[in-house]
């Protein structure tokens, strides 16, 4: 069988990549510091607990595994932790890439799946984003992002490295059969700080900003379900497995929903009231962001057929309602 080192395997899409890995026959090795991971998320395969800017713990476990491919999760995500804290998005992401690349290069693993993001376009409203729009970060995530992203192209052609870029809109929903799931802690998305204000764990959401400029002044996302995006992730696999050149590709619906269109979804899934707080604009938020690419349909074969707003919310409170991870 063939092994595949996680990165971030401890985590919310880690975790369900893992599970579709393993259900593939592949063996899915989670390398994981657990600081926003979780132990009791890894049920699918090896577990090994590293930090992604510790070489030598890197080189033993490639050592330990010879694994076939490399996909990359770990990572700090918030975009608002990074407007404060930018060090540590450069750190971690950035260096502790730079130091994994470094290892599978050593290695001779040459097969890299890497998980970016929108946010690597930035605010270009009225822009549509496909793969070859610009990439003009405005938050320090996105930039740490483009940067490995960068990084991956340089170690092609030095190394001969090829990778898989994917670049997420927005990731919701959980394992239908809800063993894993979405839990971060602190909280900072928005379907699970809904859900959290549905059962009364909070007082609120706090809808961040209702002055933007769109038709009910709400932030515009495109939201994908966690599992349509993860069997991206195995497709990208077998692209790279069979023999083809570095790609990247968006993993979004084209179809945007409003802050306010995600709650009024949450209250009729749920059948309860969301209470909501309008409160400003988070800083390093874009407008809208919307993949306007199918190139993942029509070169992967993918086919999100989960990423409906009533399926994935389902899912989410399916896993909420009794779904958690202990440290
Ligand atoms: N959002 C919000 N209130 C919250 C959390 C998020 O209004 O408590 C909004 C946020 O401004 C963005 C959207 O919901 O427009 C999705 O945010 P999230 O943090 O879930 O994902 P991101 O877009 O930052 O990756």
């Amino acid at each position: 069988m063939t092994t595949v080192l996680v990165t971030g395997g401890a985590g919310y899409i880690g975790s369900h990549t893992c599970k579709v890995l393993k259900a593939a026959g592949y063996v899915p090795v989670t390398y994981d510091n657990l600081v926003t991971g979780w132990r009791d998320a890894v049920k699918f395969g090896p577990f090994e607990e590293g930090d992604l800017l510790d070489r030598a713990r890197l080189d033993e476990v490639f050592a330990a595994y010879s694994p076939a491919a490399v996909m990359h999760f770990a990572a700090l995500s918030q975009v608002g932790e990074s407007m404060v804290n930018p060090g540590a998005y450069w750190r971690n992401n950035v260096v502790g890439s730079l130091t994994l690349i470094e290892a599978a290069a050593a290695a001779g693993c040459q097969n890299f799946v890497f998980s970016s993001t929108c946010a690597t376009y930035g605010d270009q409203d009225g822009v549509v984003l496909d793969e070859d729009s610009v990439q003009m970060p405005i938050n320090a995530y996105g930039a740490s992002k483009r940067a490995i992203e960068d990084m991956l192209e340089n170690f092609g052609a030095s190394h001969g490295l090829r990778s898989v870029i994917f670049r997420y809109f927005n990731v919701a929903g959980a394992d239908p059969e809800a063993e894993i799931g979405e839990f971060h802690q602190p909280e900072t998305h928005l379907i699970p700080l809904m859900l959290d204000a549905i059962t009364g764990k909070r007082d609120a959401l706090t809808i961040y900003g209702s002055d933007y400029d769109t038709p009910d002044g709400t932030c515009i996302r495109d939201y994908v379900h966690v599992m349509d995006l993860v069997e991206a992730h195995v497709q990208g696999l077998k692209w790279l497995e069979s023999g083809k050149e570095s790609r990247v590709f968006n993993l979004g619906t084209g179809t945007g929903f409003s802050v306010r269109e995600v709650v009024a979804q949450s209250s009729a899934v749920t059948n309860a009231d969301v209470p909501v707080i309008e409160g400003n604009r988070r800083p390093g938020d874009a407008t809208r962001l919307v993949s306007g690419s199918r190139r993942a349909t029509e070169e992967l074969g993918w086919t999100p057929d989960r990423s409906t707003l009533p399926h994935m919310i389902a899912d989410a409170w399916r896993w909420h309602q009794n779904g958690h991870y202990d440290k």
